[in-house]
């Protein structure tokens, strides 16, 4: 086999979408099962359209997600450079030879002009409004004007774009790994531009000279892109490469979350969840949007659910590091329709990966949110609230923000707890309760198990009944992590202090 050359060729005209990085993704899993070369192609020739800081962006993006870049933008390599708009002169060196050949031609046709023929085919009923093999021979190009005049026209330089000059009555066959064979007939494609008046090369031209000089064996990108193969496979066939045309996958599209269309960025806003990988400064609206970084999400997390978009593995399983992905990757598994973008899905992976870490590892997150809200807590406390609340959290940042009552004695009681659960029964085993820690010499989950099964016991009361009662006092809530363990981690007194406080301020509502 051909050795696997693959590039990941994004335009820096925005935050790199979630969906660039699945295309990023299959192309570097590819790369590195057939021991290849994954590289990075920044196509920057619509100068219109360049955001700043959009490189730098997907640079970075790339980094955290762990998708390696062996070659191309940043790294380097022997087909630099890797930005289009550096490789200006290549492109119209082959933008001539097309000319040469009479694949290509000159077209000096103003705005206006071309409005002017639009127009005037609307008029006359056609469905049709294309610059191409109807429309060319009525128009101001080197077809249709002499030699002399277009080489005067170009010595004063009159704007000019170079288009492609598409072949009539042709069929065109794109084979696609995903799709099969796809034929277009050539009336379907228009002279497209190949060269624009500002001297940089289209996509198109760009897309395929370098696919061609970077020894590319495999494009991988978006399905939006298909509709453009059959343009491509006609310049590789004008430029005499069609035995080095990369073999084409184009990848099923992110659907909205109801399986409606494709996902955008307005979907993910209107519904909360992250559109792009990292933060994301909108540098003209100043528009700051989320990243999965920021919210939570593990790099390892979002990865698998990424593959998981459009490929699967023909068996249950589910969760696989980049590694295993590496290794059970196959174009052939990836489907031809849209997936669909389901948040909750990306949620249970994160949440997989978060159990999978060890206490001390998970510590560190909590610890972290600690020391922004300037509490001090012990490694060995942060190990053990990681433990007991590991089983319940979505987000690192869950062990702070669901349990706070770790470290703040709670303000309010669950409303629903007191109105059922605060009543007599529950009064008189947390007052013996209380009490009977405060005696106690040591204290720890075992302890205050048997003390409470003691005073339940003694007063005869089941201790089913009362032990919503006891975590409403302790923690404010109805539910969380195992109760003894909790109380183990709060401590002796202040078990005491918030049993004894919730005595004296709650009122009770039943018997
Ligand atoms: N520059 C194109 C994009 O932004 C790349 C398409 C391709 O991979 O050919 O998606």
């Amino acid at each position: 086999m051909k050795e696997v050359r693959v590039r990941f060729a994004p335009s820096p005209t925005g935050g790199l979408h979630i969906g660039g990085i699945r295309t990023a993704l299959y192309n570097y899993l590819l790369a590195r099962q057939n021991k290849g070369t994954m590289i990075l192609r920044i196509e920057d020739t619509d100068q219109g359209r360049f955001v700043p800081g959009a490189e730098e962006y997907i640079i970075q993006s790339l980094a955290w997600v762990g998708i390696k870049i062996d070659e191309g933008q940043g790294v380097g390599g022997p087909y630099a450079p890797y930005r289009q708009s550096e490789r200006k002169e290549i492109y119209k060196k082959y933008a001539q030879q097309l000319i040469d050949n009479g694949h290509a031609y000159y077209a000096f046709d103003t705005a206006e002009e071309l409005e002017v023929m639009r127009e005037k085919l609307k008029l006359a009923g056609s469905d049709n409004q294309q610059y191409g093999i109807t429309t060319r021979n009525l128009m101001r190009n080197s077809l249709t004007i002499d030699k002399p005049d277009v080489d005067s026209l170009l010595r004063s330089e009159t704007p000019y774009v170079i288009r492609l000059k598409v072949p009539e009555n042709e069929q065109i066959h794109v084979n696609d790994l995903i799709r099969g064979e796809v034929i277009v007939d050539s009336s379907q494609i228009d002279d497209k531009v190949l060269m624009k008046s500002d001297g940089m090369p289209t996509y198109h031209l760009a897309n395929v000279v370098d696919d061609y000089l970077m020894k590319i064996s495999h494009v991988i990108r978006g399905e939006e892109w298909l509709p453009s193969a059959p343009l491509h496979v006609l310049l590789y066939q004008f430029f005499g490469w069609q035995n080095e045309m990369p073999q084409f996958a184009h990848l099923p599209l992110l659907l909205k979350p109801d399986g409606n269309g494709k996902l955008s960025k307005r979907d993910a806003d209107k519904m909360g969840f992250p559109i792009f990988p990292l933060n994301w400064t909108d540098p003209k609206s100043g528009e700051i949007s989320e990243g999965y970084k920021e919210s939570g999400y593990l790099p390892e997390a979002l990865i698998n659910f990424l593959a998981f978009l459009g490929w699967n593995p023909g068996t249950t399983q589910e969760i696989f590091s980049m590694e295993q992905l590496i290794t059970a990757f196959s174009i052939d598994r990836i489907g031809k329709a849209g997936a669909r973008f389901d948040i909750q899905k990306a949620q249970w992976f994160n949440q997989q990966y978060l159990k999978a870490k060890t206490d001390e590892e998970l510590a560190d997150f909590l610890l972290d949110s600690l020391d922004k809200e300037q509490i001090t807590c012990t490694r060995e406390m942060a190990v053990k609230i990681c433990n007991v609340m590991k089983e319940r959290v979505t987000f690192p940042q869950d062990f702070w923000l669901q349990g706070k009552f770790f470290f703040h004695a709670p303000i309010t009681f669950d409303e629903s707890v007191i109105s059922k659960k605060w009543n007599n029964d529950a009064v008189k085993v947390l007052h013996a309760f209380s009490m009977e820690v405060d005696k106690a010499t040591g204290f720890s989950a075992e302890i205050a198990k048997s003390l409470l099964e003691q005073v339940t016991a003694s007063l005869g009361i089941s201790s089913g009944k009362i032990l919503q009662a006891l975590r409403v006092t302790l923690t404010g809530g109805a539910s969380g992590p195992d109760l003894m363990m909790t109380m183990e981690i709060i401590g002796k007194k202040e078990v005491c202090r918030r049993i004894n406080h919730a005595l004296a301020t709650l009122k009770i509502h039943a018997s």
